[in-house]
Parts: C-alpha cells; structure tokens; sequence
C-alpha cells in the first residue's frame, strides 16, 4: 500500500482529501504545517506528499524546497487560483505537479497515480535511450552524461525521456502534458516549461543556450537531432 502525506491547514479540505485517498486505497499520514510535514516526512518516508502551498508560519514553497533537499518524493502541491506565480516557482523547486483549488478528490487521486506511475517507471525491461551525450537507463530511471549522473525528479526524467526517445521530432507543449499524465490540460501548459527549465539546468553546460533540449518557437520542444 502506498503512503500520502497530506500537509493542509485547513481541516475540511484535509478530512476531505484523507477520506477520499483512504477509500481509493491509500494509507494516508496528515501534517497541518510545514514544520510538522518535514518531520513527518523525514520519520515515515512517504511514497507522495500533496502539499497546499498556503501554509502557516513555514510555507509550502518552503517545505517543497527542504523536501527536495533531502529526497526525490513526488510532491503534488494544491494552490489557490491566484498563486499561478508560486506554482511556477514550485514546478522550479522540483514539485512534481500541482492542482488548483478547488479541485475535484477524483482529479487529485488520478493526478497521485500518474505521478507514481512515473515514479515507479523502474520496472521492467533494460531498455537504455542514447541521445547525444546523454544516457537513460529506463529501468534503474538513472540518466548520466559520460561518467556523472544526472539526479532529475520523476517528472522531469519522464519528459526528458519522452524528447530523447525521438530527436529531432518536436513535441508540443500539450503533447508532452500528456506524456506526463495520460490527459492534457491547456491550463497547465506552461508547466512544461518550468520542468524543461530544471531539465536545462540540470543538463546542459550552458542552460541559457541549450544545445540539447530546445525549444521550437511557438510550438513546444524537441531532443537536437544530431
Ligand atoms: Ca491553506
């Protein structure tokens, strides 16, 4: 059975979200503000952490960097409409992915099995993806460039992945949406290019000129054909 943590100060979305992950098959551990999640997180090592991003005293912006300090946990964070600018910023601190309040719990429970879906991408096969200098090990979800690996959240190996399987073809930014969740939301396009800016960072020796990753103007991104 896989674990969620819950971090949400307010109680009726906690209880809400709680029952609906416990009757769609998840033990579920609650933590009402980030000190308390940090703990909680670090103790019983969560398989996921749905994170509202509007917390008392240690904010959820907060809480998703030291998570991302200390591990790869898929991390969903729940935001008001009018956060759109701490979402981006999330999405650049490593959160996985996120949903807007208020939210259907059918939306956030099959948006909790598409991230750990990705996350569990490590079995089967032996498959390897060469591209470039890069290397993708599927199964071990390990990518490294010559000698050094690379460390990259479930999110962002999946989509490097997608673009690295077929250099040269371009990929729209809804197309790679639904590489990631099964379902495109036109909403959340720009959420592409927050991971695809981690993915630059964390890859390229220059992430200002990406010669790797690019991006085809006005239309999305491709892997560079060699
Ligand atoms: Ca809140």
């Amino acid at each position: 059975m896989k674990t969620v943590l819950v971090v949400e100060d307010e109680l009726k979305i906690a209880r809400l979200v709680r029952d609906y992950l416990q009757q769609a098959g998840f033990a579920v551990l609650e933590a009402a503000d980030g000190a308390s999640a940090l703990a909680m997180a670090r103790s019983e090592k969560p398989d996921m952490v749905v994170l509202d991003l509007g917390l008392p005293e240690v904010d959820g912006l907060d809480v998703t960097r030291r998570l991302r300090a200390a591990s790869a946990v898929p991390i969903i964070m729940l935001t008001a409409r009018s956060e759109e600018s701490d979402r981006i910023v999330g999405l650049e601190l490593g959160a996985d992915d996120y949903i807007v309040k208020p939210f259907s719990p059918k939306e956030l429970v099959a948006r909790i099995r598409a991230v750990l879906r990705r996350a569990d991408a490590t079995l089967g096969g032996g498959e390897l993806v060469r591209a470039g200098p890069i290397t993708i090990d599927i199964p071990k979800m390990r990518v490294t460039i010559g000698e050094d690996e690379v460390e990259l959240t479930a999110t962002e190996f999946q989509l490097l992945l997608t673009l690295a399987r077929h250099p040269g073809r371009i990929y729209t930014r809804a197309q790679l949406l639904d590489a990631l969740h099964g379902v495109s939301f036109e909403s959340y396009e720009r959420s592409v290019d927050a991971h695809v800016k981690n993915i630059r960072r964390k890859i390229e020796p220059d992430p200002r000129r990406p010669k790797m990753v690019l991006t085809v103007y006005g239309v999305g991104y491709k892997f560079a054909d060699a």
